[in-house]
């Protein structure tokens, strides 16, 4: 591959201001342009983007500002010979702190204040609900960047952390791990499920009703992954029946959530929309990812974060 231009789609605008990522690649060999959403392109074309169209195909490379790739035809990619890169590996950091966020906010109750501040309410738990973080069992499902940037920090507060993993293959600061086939195991003693697992076959619908019932009543379900992950009809209907005892949701099934979804509603839900990785500096960790593939690309080496 000969690279002659970098493209950067206006799509990763959903993402970072796109003139900022430009403005960060400017000092790469090969040219960078903002092109627009009809653009069309050729060989020695690649492509900066959040999601796909079908116009490229014909470039010869497309990298993904997204860490999941599971809105691209990977298939048609693959047939096409254009490769596809993903953003893996950036994300620890930001996810990692929204999720311990999500925990700290459930765990010392800051939701109701919140809440009760809207209505300058000066509002006093029930004796019963605050608790700490220290000691309390958390299991991570997927332990990538997403999954170990949790597991650090969790651990770093002093919470017992189990995991599942698809090899079951031991990991720093994870007391134990489980194998998939073991997530009722997994889950069954922990007060917060926390889902870092990518969006795939395995994976859609890994959490629905009867993983719900093998949770404990007062636990908490975080979902950082994707939305199809969960049933979120059975989630709702889990909160309804108080079968577990909140959630903490930053991916839905359907973005933006639709406003007559019930998850709104829940005084246990902490929502948040699709943002657990922003970040002011994102078109800096995106700009590095991009340059050590051009740098690859030039010097003949294998794609960093390959998917195709
Ligand atoms: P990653 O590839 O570093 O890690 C994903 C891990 O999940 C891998 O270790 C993989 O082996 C594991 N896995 C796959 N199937 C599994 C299963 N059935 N059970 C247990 N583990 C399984 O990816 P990442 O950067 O950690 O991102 C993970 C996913 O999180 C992405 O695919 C994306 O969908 C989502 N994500 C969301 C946000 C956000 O803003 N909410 C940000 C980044 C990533």
């Amino acid at each position: 591959m000969h690279l002659e231009r970098l493209a950067v789609d206006p799509s990763v605008g959903l993402a970072m201001p796109p003139q900022r990522l430009v403005d960060a690649l400017s000092d790469l060999d090969v040219p960078v342009e903002l092109v627009d959403e009809d653009e069309q392109f050729g060989p020695g074309d690649a492509i900066v983007s959040f999601g796909h169209r079908d116009s490229f195909i014909d470039a010869d490379w497309v990298h993904c500002v997204r860490a999941g790739y599971d809105e691209f035809p990977v298939g048609v990619y693959d047939e096409a010979g254009t490769y596809l890169t993903n953003s893996t590996g950036i994300h620890g950091t930001t996810v990692g702190e929204t999720v311990i966020g999500y925990l700290l906010t459930i765990a010392r109750r800051l939701h109701v204040y919140r809440d009760a501040q809207h209505d300058h309410e000066w509002t006093r738990p029930r004796y019963e609900e605050p608790f700490t973080l220290k000691d309390e069992r958390v299991c991570v499902v997927g332990l990538g960047t997403l999954g170990r940037g949790v597991v650090d920090r969790a651990a770093a507060l002093g919470m017992d952390v189990v995991g599942v993993r698809r090899s079951g293959d031991p990991v720093e600061n994870v007391s134990s791990v489980y194998t998939p086939d073991r997530l009722h195991e997994a889950i069954e003693d922990a007060r917060f499920v926390v889902l870092a697992t990518p969006l795939t076959t395995e994976t859609e619908g890994m959490i629905s009703a009867p993983e719900f019932e093998a949770m404990r009543d007062d636990a908490s379900l975080v979902n950082v992954a994707r939305g199809p992950v969960v049933d979120e009809d059975d989630l709702v209907t889990a909160l309804e029946n108080e079968t577990i005892a909140g959630a903490a949701i930053d991916a839905f099934t359907e973005e933006p959530l639709p406003e007559s979804s019930p998850l709104w509603d829940f005084d246990e839900v902490v929502l948040t929309p699709h943002v657990a990785a922003a970040t002011s500096k994102y078109h800096e960790d995106i700009a590095q990812l991009v340059r050590e593939n051009v740098e690859h690309v030039a010097a003949d080496e294998a794609l960093t974060n390959r998917v195709v």
